[in-house]
């Protein structure tokens, strides 16, 4: 990525509950893979699988969203923060937008989010999980998470293991 991409500041970020400061993204139809794994680090990544890029670029613009694509005919488009996606591979392009946005990688922000839906997941209690989980994961773990939306249930196992594992790659 080339500075002048970006004719705002990189560096700004947005200021979500408490003092969690976040980078926010939305991804354009080719980055469906790529908007899991950034959910999967706990960042808000909304999937825009649709073609109309000024409703895109609105989107952007009102919830300071930064555009990740693989098109860089998107650079035509003012005030707007993107960075275009060069690699073809899912794990590449996590990495490229690891380095070139400088995201933070903390296991305790590696399970906030559904890796489906993009929402916020909810504490849910230990014993409402029994019959909705595997055996061996109800006896080894201490806290899970559901969806308000899809109610799939997750715990830390299911994204630390990726995440850990995508560490190694990089
Ligand atoms: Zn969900």
């Amino acid at each position: 990525m080339r500075k002048e991409e970006f004719p705002l500041p990189v560096g700004e970020r947005v200021r979500v509950r408490g003092d969690r400061l976040v980078m926010k993204f939305i991804l354009t139809k080719e980055l469906g893979r790529l908007a899991r794994w950034l959910r999967i680090l706990g960042y808000d990544a909304i999937y825009y699988d649709k073609d109309d890029r000024s409703r895109l670029v609105m989107t952007a613009l009102r919830d300071k969203r930064v555009i990740l694509t693989r098109s860089s005919r998107m650079s035509k488009f003012t005030g707007i923060r993107m960075l275009c996606i060069t690699e073809d591979d899912v794990e590449k392009q996590l990495a490229q937008v690891v380095k070139e946005l400088d995201l933070n990688i903390e296991e305790d922000k590696t399970f906030l989010r559904c890796v489906d839906c993009n929402e916020s997941l909810a504490v849910i209690k230990k014993n409402e999980v029994k019959d909705k989980v595997p055996p061996y994961v109800f006896e080894t773990q201490k806290e899970f998470k559901t969806c308000p939306v899809c109610n799939k249930i997750f715990w830390k196992g299911t994204h630390w293991q990726l995440v850990k594992e995508f560490l190694k790659c990089l």
